[in-house]
């Protein structure tokens, strides 16, 4: 069988938890000059979205105790959250990195924001950061 070309591996976008959206969205939007995608609140947080190029800044306030960005934001304090990475074919990914033998959050895709699937792969597999992986 015969896979159509794929696109590559690509950043699609880096989450950033912050305490106060509201503080920081001027830095990106008006001082870096980003144009805001409006982006749906997703995970117990409240998200906007600041293009750079192809890839996105995402900026994560949690709204919710206990969430994923509440716990990071008391452990570690604001910074890098996340990377996501667009991939060709989530599922054939999703199978090497079971091959290679790299820890998986989600086991499968679930649906993410934007109605796109996604998986995250676990930090402690891939040198400290928490990667994220989702289709075009
Ligand atoms: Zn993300």
């Amino acid at each position: 069988m015969t896979q159509p070309p794929g696109r590559g591996t690509r950043i699609a976008h880096i989450g950033l938890a912050v305490r106060e959206l509201d503080a920081i969205l001027p830095f990106y939007r008006d001082v870096l000059g980003m144009a805001e995608a409006p982006l749906d609140d997703a995970d117990g947080a409240r998200i906007a979205g600041l293009a750079a190029g192809d890839s996105l800044v995402e900026l994560l306030e949690p709204v919710a105790p206990g969430s994923p960005i509440a716990k990071f934001l008391d452990k570690r304090g604001p910074g890098i959250h996340h990377v996501c990475f667009a991939v060709d074919d989530l599922e054939a990914t999703l199978a090497r990195c079971r091959a290679a033998g790299i820890r998986l959050i989600d086991e499968h895709p679930r649906p993410g924001a934007e109605g796109k699937r996604i998986a995250f792969l676990h930090p402690a597999s891939t040198a400290g950061v928490l990667v994220e992986l989702t289709e075009y």
